[in-house]
């Protein structure tokens, strides 16, 4: 088990205006699986290729269980890393293809035939040893790809875009696969993904990144409910967006007047409260009359999906979506005028652009 650091890191390629990664600080725990996740050309792959020791960081440290290794070589790093391509050796079998690491550092027969056995079970990958990769199917030939990076005991695992050239149903079982072995070695994986799906199922924490910034490291949850700018908030799908200016403690202006709220991410300044489609209240289904945070809108339109409808609304310039169950009353109609509430529970304030 490992427990990585990364301080700072910088790289910015020949003949490139702006880094590939800007100064990015995180840590990984001991066994934990992070994912690198972000749109392309956000720096992730360079990041994980700086972790691997296959490219050297201008700036920064790269540290393994508080030692820094930033000037190891691959080699000696006690890293694995499983590609997108798989990259085995075609004229070896599965059997020779998985052992190719130990072969290298010279480890004696019997051991490499024990081993290559243990990998084999471990990715659940029976009687296949004398076939080679030709003979293989895509998810048959990421297994072998995984045991092999395993099968030299690596302290960390690197996975780039893993899953990419699955189809769907394959998918799904390497990713089950990834994480059962990943918990039964608990090593330490860090994975590149663009897909928002895999990283939020398969993670203990995501580390967003956009234009070689660490956006947020979190928990998948976090993402969702904790956003730390509203670009984050976006590509993890958030909708309502309110500009906003701090007054004092759970208060702020809007475009709506004075709003109470009581969430907000931890750094200055706010800029945005975001609330989601399913905490817009209307006015008109509350319990008791709310005193505060109550504005007058207009229905702009309205979708009927079941048991559920979703209606546009306009309140001072702003559009906000609200998800209401479709009661008694049915739908109501565009050009409706309404009151809604926003709960200060609800509102969570975080900075306007990239933080
Ligand atoms: P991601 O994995 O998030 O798609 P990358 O780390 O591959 O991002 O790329 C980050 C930025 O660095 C991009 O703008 C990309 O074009 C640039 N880049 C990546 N590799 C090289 C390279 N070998 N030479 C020059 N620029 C590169």
């Amino acid at each position: 088990m490992t427990h990585i650091q990364l301080e700072h890191l910088t790289k910015t390629y020949p003949n490139t205006p702006i880094p590939a990664v800007d100064n990015l600080s995180l840590q990984v725990n001991d066994g934990e699986f992070v994912s690198l996740l972000g749109p392309s050309g956000g720096g992730k792959t360079t990041t994980l290729r700086m972790l691997a020791g296959l490219i050297a960081p201008d700036r920064g440290t790269i540290r393994f269980d508080g030692q820094n290794v930033t000037d190891v070589a691959a080699q000696d790093r006690g890293v694995a890393m499983v590609f997108q391509n798989h990259a085995l050796f075609p004229h070896m079998t599965v059997a020779e293809n998985i052992a190719f690491g130990l072969k290298m550092r010279r480890v004696d027969k019997a051991t490499r035939e024990r081993r290559v056995a243990e990998m084999m079970q471990l990715v659940r990958l029976p009687q296949l040893a004398t076939r080679r990769p030709s003979e293989l199917s895509g998810g048959q030939q990421q297994r072998v790809a995984l045991a092999r990076s395993l099968v030299t005991n690596p302290t960390v695992l690197l996975l780039d875009e893993p899953l990419s050239s699955l189809d769907a149903h394959l998918r799904s079982e390497m990713r089950q696969l990834i994480l059962t072995v990943q918990q039964e070695l608990k090593i330490t994986t860090v994975m590149v993904t663009h897909d928002q799906h895999d990283a939020v199922i398969m993670s203990d924490r995501i580390a967003l990144m956009f234009d070689g910034k660490l956006q947020q490291i979190a928990a998948p949850q976090d993402f969702y409910s904790r956003p730390s700018n509203e670009k984050v908030a976006r590509f993890f799908g958030g909708i309502n967006f309110i500009p906003c200016e701090p007054l004092e403690a759970d208060r702020l202006k809007s475009p709506f007047g004075v709003l109470r709220h009581r969430l907000r991410y931890l750094t200055m300044p706010y800029g945005t409260l975001t609330i989601r489609p399913e905490h817009v209240t209307l006015a008109q289904d509350l319990a008791a009359p709310a005193a505060e945070n109550t504005v007058a809108a207009t229905i702009t339109n309205a979708a009927y999906e079941g048991a559920f409808a979703r209606y546009w609304v306009q309140a001072a310039d702003v559009t906000l979506e609200l998800v209401r169950r479709v009661e008694s009353d049915g739908m109501l109609a565009a050009g409706t005028a309404v009151e809604i509430h926003l709960p200060p529970e609800h509102l969570w304030v975080m900075a306007a652009g990239v933080g």
